[in-house]
């Protein structure tokens, strides 16, 4: 039925402008004879203001949360009158606006006296922002004579009961999907849906986690089994490196599922990395794109990497990491010790990046956070721990590097000016990551794309940008 999902972020629905070229770029899709299914996003900002404004409440601050909510409203308001000319629809999208803040606003209130935000509660919070931003869409698609029938996420994206990080039910998202979206596209309607908000079985609201749209997009796209799943962001797919360090970053026109989602990883902020599972179970294509350059064809996504002459598709960076070296002679040979380690950053809730050992010593990175000193001195009842933040991991990407020789000897050839801290080979064989001061990151990566992106093969990358 040449379905198609398309997923708009944040920046897309920002305001009556995105929503326009948005709207544009869905009737393109029908005018081409496909069959969109529709997830947005809330307009660009709205879940941080509205956790925020939950913060607030549950520090006992009710004006500052209402106010808060109240900029919010009119911000949302302002949209719909611009976009929606007909006078009946625009004054039924405002009454939908009014109710919705009305109900949130009634929840800031309990909450400042309760004053305890749980997971379920900020989670109900939150959800407002996909369930007004596509409310809004579909009268703005509907004004654009796009057939557009709106569909609250949560009938749909059915979830387990973990608020704020909640794990899709799959057997039941499939058969509410074909309940709920395929009688739609069927008669030729487009659905509209908010990303990131689901329920769990007792209809209670939850949410993906933060970035969870595209999930949402992914989830959507399996359950239908839709030909292609489109992610529409602000930048014109995944690029080799970050353009704003790297002004000669080359777009990548092909990646595959394996290697995007080591990028994701490691904090290329195009692609939520969970999007990818659910897309390559059922091996369906996932199109990175901008919307505000529609005609750019983006990069797509595929279970099979290209071959490509380049041995690297990108590098990707993440800062502000804190390196941790535990020196433990006295668990020399004894057993257990690793796991008593790990259950310290189990036990604080804090995930490692990168590990690497020797008899008597282990160094880790860390995302840097306020639990280091209380992780440190829990370490310390195994072994002398020191730890340095301001460090940044780099990480290339590349299935080509499978099995190449020498590759090691190029990557630090051409970074020989900079002091390495950490190595690692991770067991995918697709990346190499080093460890080096996070003043030394935007200097390494240059140097890095000069090296690899010299020749670029023009199968994979936009060699004409
Ligand atoms: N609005 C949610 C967030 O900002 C989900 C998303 O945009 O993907 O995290
Ligand atoms: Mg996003």
């Amino acid at each position: 039925m040449n379905l198609v999902v398309m997923k708009f972020g944040g920046t897309s629905v920002e305001d009556p402008a995105a929503i326009g070229r948005t709207a544009a770029i869905v009737a393109g899709r029908v005018a081409q004879g496909k069959s969109p299914i529709v997830v947005v996003s809330a307009m660009a900002k709205v879940t941080d203001q509205l956790l925020r404004a939950a913060a607030a409440a549950s520090e006992g601050d009710r004006t500052g949360a209402l106010a808060i909510s109240s900029r919010l409203r009119a911000r949302h308001r302002d949209t719909a009158s611009s976009l929606v000319n007909n006078a009946g629809d625009c004054a039924a999208l405002l009454t939908t606006i009014d109710e919705k803040f009305d109900a949130l606003d009634e929840v800031l209130r309990g909450l400042s006296v309760i004053r305890e935000l749980t997971p379920r509660i900020s989670d109900l919070i939150v959800s407002y922002g996909e369930r007004l931003s596509s409310r809004i869409v579909t009268a703005a698609f509907r004004e654009r004579a796009i057939d557009a029938a709106h569909v609250d996420a949560r009938e749909v994206i059915v979830t387990d009961s973990e608020f704020q990080k909640a794990a899709p039910l799959d057997d039941l998202i499939e058969k509410r999907a074909q309940e709920k979206l395929l009688p739609l596209t069927r008669v030729g309607q487009v659905p509209v849906m908010g990303g990131f908000i689901a329920s769990n079985e007792a209809g209670l609201t939850t949410t993906l986690g933060r970035g969870g749209s595209d999930y949402t997009g992914a989830l959507v796209g399996g359950a239908v089994d839709a030909e292609a799943i489109e992610i529409w962001t602000d930048v014109d797919g995944i690029l080799t490196a970050d353009p704003r360090v790297c002004p000669e970053a080359l777009r990548v026109k092909v990646i595959s599922f394996e290697e995007a989602a080591e990028l994701a990883y490691f904090g290329a902020k195009v692609l939520h990395p969970a999007t990818i599972l659910p897309a390559v179970k059922k091996n369906i294509p996932v199109y990175v794109l901008n919307s505000r350059n529609a005609a750019c064809e983006g990069t797509r996504i595929i279970s099979v990497a290209p071959h490509s002459q380049s041995p690297f598709k990108s590098i990707a960076v993440k800062k502000k990491l804190t390196i941790m070296d535990i020196v433990a002679s006295r668990m020399l040979l004894s057993h257990g010790y690793m796991s008593k380690m790990f259950a310290v950053f189990d036990k604080h809730k804090c995930p490692v990046d990168m590990v690497s050992t020797s008899e008597v010593s282990v160094s880790l990175s860390v995302d840097s956070n306020a639990s280091l000193p209380e992780i440190a001195a829990d370490l310390r009842t195994l072994a002398d721990v020191t730890y340095e933040g301001k460090k940044a991991l780099v990480c290339l990407v590349g299935e080509n590097i499978r099995g190449q020789n020498g590759i090691a000897a190029q990557v630090f050839g051409a970074i020989r000016h900079i002091n390495v801290r950490m190595i690692s080979q991770g067991a995918s064989e697709i990346n190499m990551s080093f460890m080096i001061d996070e003043d030394d990151a935007d200097e390494a990566v240059r140097s890095l794309h000069a090296a690899f992106f010299q020749n670029p093969d023009p199968a994979v990358f936009d060699v004409g940008r």
